[in-house]
């Protein structure tokens, strides 16, 4: 307490500290005030600094706000210990265990409250344990602020601001780099990418979402590292590309990732998609409307955008198995099972959206069925609209002939008489029981019960 009290008394200035490199910048030369802060963020730092703790909000939100963007989400750190913060805060609970964080929550907003954590790893170190690849596979020592600093992966991301006296704290230049637009790593690259592979799928997404540039010494490493990316569960695989993919900048970012050698491996439809013209345009078509999607403040189903991004990977499968010999109703069924398991081993797509991906695919084959009561019937599935949007990405990336994706705009928009008007005719006599057969090894061909 009394050490604080003398640290905000001297604090008034913006001063280094020669020893840590730290830098404490007052608020009239970084311009964030405490205003910009979500109340629920304000509540939490507040609460805790009335506990006698310290508190900052760190990371996103801070380099976000500098940066005139909406942050994401808040997160707070602080010297108070997990079970510290859960006993300030009626609404909250323990979450993790690779990292124990507390989650706060005040109306709908959580914030992520987490402990200090020290950094240093020395070759006696036993408080952090690493696998034979350098990676960290637990990391749950407390430590002080400045190693935290140390810790956190790039300079902009390790910035503190103190809503209370509306100071940043600046341990590693981060305000300099954000005006730099410059993304650095902390440390040694080499070293920090081992210690967590996911830092180079970090490094290729912030590139991406801020428009920064990369610095040349954070950046030589990824290409001969990225292989280190198997080493990474692959649940935390799909955490980490889910938020690249929702980042609002994917395309930028895949092709990013792809510039780094990251695609590689880690994702086998982005290794065949980005190198085949037709599947690259499909990839494109998806990415672009997910960003303008997202840009616009529309939600993205994650189901919606695997199946974009695991169609291409469904072909290949499917054609493999008619080339079998199998029918093509069954080769198509089995086709996505494989597709699923395939991706499964390395980036762990949750089983959760399995049944979604799996009714837009089958949905497509409907979608050429434009005659009797066949059309309605697709009108009222309940995963019409999806199966809709993803016709218009496959008309839009050459699939499939955009004259059938504007029949299905119209015909939704269409008056009952319109409607009938428009059902294609097929001659009583060429009206098959049952669907015929596909011809072309094309997934959406395949016939699918309705
Ligand atoms: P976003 O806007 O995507 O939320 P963010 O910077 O807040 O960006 P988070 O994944 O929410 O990213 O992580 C919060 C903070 O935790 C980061 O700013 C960074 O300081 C630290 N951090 C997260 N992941 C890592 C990592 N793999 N290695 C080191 N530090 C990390
Ligand atoms: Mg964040």
């Amino acid at each position: 307490m009394i050490k604080r009290f003398i640290r905000r008394i001297l604090g008034k200035k913006s001063q280094t500290n020669k020893k840590t490199r730290l830098q404490r910048i007052p608020v009239a030369n970084h311009g964030l005030t405490r205003e910009q802060i979500l109340p629920c963020a304000l509540k939490v730092t507040d609460t805790l600094q009335q506990g006698g703790f310290t508190a900052f909000v760190v990371g996103g939100a801070v380099r976000d706000l500098l940066l005139g963007k909406m942050p994401k989400d808040f997160d707070v750190a602080t010297n108070a210990t997990p079970e510290q913060v859960r006993d300030l805060f009626r609404r909250s609970r323990i979450i993790g265990r690779r990292f124990r964080l507390v989650h706060v929550m005040c109306g709908a907003d959580t914030i992520e409250v987490s402990t200090f954590r020290a950094c240093a790893i020395t070759e006696d170190d036993t408080s952090h344990v690493t696998d034979d690849t350098g990676r960290i596979v637990r990391d749950n020592v407390f430590g002080d602020q400045e190693s935290d600093a140390e810790r956190r992966d790039f300079t902009i991301n390790a910035l503190y601001y103190d809503p209370s006296t509306q100071e940043i704290w600046d341990y590693r230049g981060g305000v300099a780099d954000i005006k730099r637009k410059t993304l650095r790593i902390i440390g040694d690259p080499t070293t920090r990418y081992r210690e967590d592979p996911v830092r180079m799928l970090r490094a290729a997404r912030f590139a991406a979402k801020l428009d920064f540039h990369i610095d040349e010494t954070t950046r030589a490493p990824i290409t001969e590292l990225a292989e280190l990316l198997s080493n990474v569960p692959p649940s935390r695989l799909f955490d980490e590309m889910l938020k690249l993919l929702l980042s609002g900048h994917a395309l930028r970012a895949v092709h990013q990732l792809r510039a780094e050698g990251l695609h590689h491996g880690m994702l086998p439809m982005l290794d065949s998609i980005l190198e085949q013209d037709e599947g690259q345009r499909f990839i494109t078509a998806a990415l672009h409307n997910t960003d303008q999607r997202l840009q616009a403040g529309k939600s993205v189903s994650p189901a919606f955008l695997f199946a974009t991004l695991l169609w291409h990977e469904l072909h290949i499968h499917y054609r493999t198995r008619l080339d079998a010999g199998e029918s093509a109703s069954a080769a198509f069924f089995a086709a996505m099972d494989d597709t699923l398991d395939q991706q499964r081993a390395r980036l762990a797509v949750p089983r959760r959206l399995d049944g979604m991906m799996k009714e837009i695919w089958s949905l497509q084959s409907r979608f050429d069925q434009r005659s009797g009561s066949r059309p309605y019937r697709l009108l009222g599935h309940p995963r019409f609209r999806a199966g809709y949007d993803f016709l218009l990405l496959r008309a839009e990336s050459g699939e499939v002939d955009k004259t059938l994706a504007d029949w299905w705009t119209t015909f939704q928009d269409a008056d009952e008489a319109e409607r009938a008007a428009m059902l294609v005719n097929e001659p009583a006599s060429a009206k098959p029981k049952r669907r015929r057969r596909a011809k072309k090894p094309n997934p959406a061909a395949q016939p699918i019960n309705d």
